[in-house]
């Protein structure tokens, strides 16, 4: 497997497309405490550029959600690792880096319930609509994509890449 030459986004239109992102985040949160929780690890350079953008005063915290991937079809996801905050009367926003099958940020939406906040919202920077196997949609949504595998701004291939400032198709040689 290699990746394409060419990116298929890069750092500049992420910039562009983030910048956008966060004034509608800003306008919408104006006056509410805002948590920011990013979904680690492949969202943690997407959190620390969108949260410089806003406008508004943010709390920031984690999640850790670990997907079985051999099992694809039946594909559980469990959180290993649960924010710090209290979350009763917040207004969260999960941050995830992409959406595929959405069973992750399902999943991660289910758990936060349980904290009871006031809010809970989901922002993704990339989507891939046609690879969903749960309902799940974004609130925010940074780039929809087609149903190839990107590398780089964080995402990984088996851990390598996520620190490629653009994103690229990765392909079969
Ligand atoms: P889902 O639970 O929606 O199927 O998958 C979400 C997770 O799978 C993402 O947070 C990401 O870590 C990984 N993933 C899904 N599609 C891609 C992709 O195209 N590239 C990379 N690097 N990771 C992906
Ligand atoms: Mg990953």
């Amino acid at each position: 497997m290699r990746l394409n030459e060419v990116p298929i986004i890069t750092s500049a239109q992420i910039e562009r497309r983030i910048v956008e992102l966060a004034g509608e985040i800003s306008r919408d949160y104006a006056d509410r405490e805002l948590v920011l929780i990013a979904v680690l690890k492949s969202s943690i350079v997407f959190a620390s550029d969108l949260m410089r953008r806003l406008t508004i005063p943010i709390l920031l915290d984690f999640v850790r959600a670990r997907s079985y991937r051999n099992t694809e079809s039946t594909g559980l996801v469990e959180c290993t690792y649960l924010p710090e905050q209290d979350l009763p009367g917040k207004h969260v926003l999960i941050l995830e880096d992409i959406l595929d099958t959405g069973r992750t940020a399902a999943t991660v939406v289910d758990r936060i319930r349980q904290e009871s906040p006031s809010s809970i919202a989901v922002c993704a920077l990339f989507d891939k609509p046609s690879r969903r196997k749960v309902p799940m949609t974004a609130d925010y949504i940074g780039f929809k994509m087609d149903d190839q595998f990107i590398v780089g701004y964080g995402l990984d291939y088996n851990e390598c890449g996520r620190e490629l400032p653009d994103v690229y198709v990765l392909e079969a040689d």
